[in-house]
């Protein structure tokens, strides 16, 4: 059988007839050589931001179920343009919705988890040749078939396609060449990787570098993907997202992520006892909410502060349910803090070299910059700083860290 190729293209690579052709020419080239495949498409640039703000226009919280179908709607335009520019091509081609393929997810809706796919359908067009182009960021509840989307860069988790056709191939076509040191549109000079390991990945996307959403990373890895990242304006290779290889940690630092899209809590006076934490923190999960860093402080008079950082977007709600925590157990007050960001060092290298903390530390104390946080794991050291120095700050750690492959230089 004919090799199966699965290509996803971001907003800016559909964003307009001009780039829709270019990548229809993609395509067909790839079709040309002998390949199926099946391509995932983004809604044009700016369009979900749009029709995020019209479903908003009534009300600061639309019901989620419609906010959805109004959403998901940027890529069913877009999926069906690049079929049409197909076919205009003379090359065979069928536009995909997300129940038209039974991509059944939870009932999430904004932040649906895919639970499984029903690739026949995609094989018995791609049977007959051609190119088959799915929706991203959509699929139905599997319950009650309502429409559901993804998450923000939910079109790259819509990969799991690739997974789930057992594809050859997995190529994520976006704006930029590959996968960077540092967001090149941050600092200019940061260095395309070859390589990076999936979990490094992992924890690159999670803490903000958008490249590639965290979920398509997760499911990349369970099903063993190998994603190649590259630019759909260029021909030349890009980055691949690969297991790990034994080389993989030569060099100590492989990127630097910021993410300034948290908010930080801090609820004073929380009684000392057993069992708070638990009290605390399960309203908020059960709600959806991602807590991220946590720290807690004793006190004078031993009693604790419970400090936490939430997505930003969320922070008021967050902040309301401590509230009435607060009052149950006899807490002080709950308050947002701050303008914050946080920057995060990610390598393998890490695990093997004790110094990389305590130079991360220095290099901010240089510039002046006070840490309000710090979480580590093994192939990470994050920081909560003041959202105005989080661009110099991940200027001076790029340059310092990155590419030297040497904690003291
Ligand atoms: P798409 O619409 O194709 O999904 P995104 O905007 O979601 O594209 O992701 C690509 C963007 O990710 C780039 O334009 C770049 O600014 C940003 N980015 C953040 N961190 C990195 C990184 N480490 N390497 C490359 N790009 C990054
Ligand atoms: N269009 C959606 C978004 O803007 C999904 C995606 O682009 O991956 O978040
Ligand atoms: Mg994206």
């Amino acid at each position: 059988m004919r090799p199966l190729v699965v290509q996803k293209y971001g907003g800016t690579s559909v964003g307009s007839v001009e780039r829709i052709q270019e990548v229809a020419r993609r395509i067909e080239s790839t079709v040309q050589a002998g390949n199926r495949v099946i391509a995932v498409v983004s809604a044009m640039a700016g369009e979900t931001n749009r029709l995020l703000e019209l479903a908003g226009a009534f009300c600061k919280d639309p019901v989620a179920r419609e906010s959805d179908v109004v959403v998901s709607s940027g890529e069913q335009v877009s999926a069906a343009l690049l079929s049409i520019a197909l076919e205009t091509r003379g090359t065979r081609a069928r536009s995909f919705l997300g129940h038209q393929i039974r991509i059944h997810t939870d009932d999430a809706h904004g932040r649906a988890r895919i639970r499984s796919i029903d690739a026949d359908r995609l094989a018995a067009f791609l049977a007959g040749g051609g190119a088959a182009i799915v929706a991203g960021f959509q699929g139905i509840n599997e319950d009650t078939q309502d429409i559901t989307t993804l998450g923000r860069g939910g079109s790259d988790t819509t990969v799991a396609i690739a997974a789930a056709t057992g594809a050859d191939a997995c190529e994520i076509y976006t704006d930029v060449d590959g996968v960077y040191t540092m967001d090149p549109r941050i600092v200019p000079d940061a260095r395309k990787l070859e390589r990076i390991s999936f979990d490094e990945m992992l924890e690159l996307s999670s803490l903000g570098a958008k490249v590639l959403q965290i979920r398509s990373v997760e499911l990349a890895k369970r099903y063993d993907v190998r994603v190649h990242v590259r630019s759909s304006f260029k021909e030349e290779t890009g980055t691949w997202v690969v297991p790990e290889e034994s080389n993989m940690e030569d060099g100590l630092v492989s990127g630097v992520a910021f993410d300034r899209d948290q908010a930080k809590i801090t609820l004073t006076r929380v009684p000392d006892r057993p069992g708070l934490a638990a009290h605390i923190f399960s309203p908020i999960a059960e709600q959806g909410i991602v807590v991220d860093m946590i720290i807690q402080n004793v006190g004078a008079d031993g009693s604790t502060d419970m400090t936490f950082t939430v997505p930003r977007n969320e922070a008021d709600k967050a902040v309301e349910i401590v509230r009435g925590v607060a009052a149950k157990i006899g807490a002080g007050e709950a308050r947002t803090e701050g303008d914050i960001a946080k920057i995060s060092v990610v390598g393998l290298g890490m695990r093997s070299h004790a110094g990389v903390a305590a130079k991360i530390f220095e290099i901010l104390g240089g510039e002046g910059i006070n840490i309000h946080m710090i979480s580590t794991s093994e192939i990470k050291v994050s920081v909560v700083i003041d959202a105005k120095y989080a661009e110099l700050a991940v200027r001076v750690l790029h340059d310092r860290l990155v590419g030297t492959g040497k904690v003291d230089s």
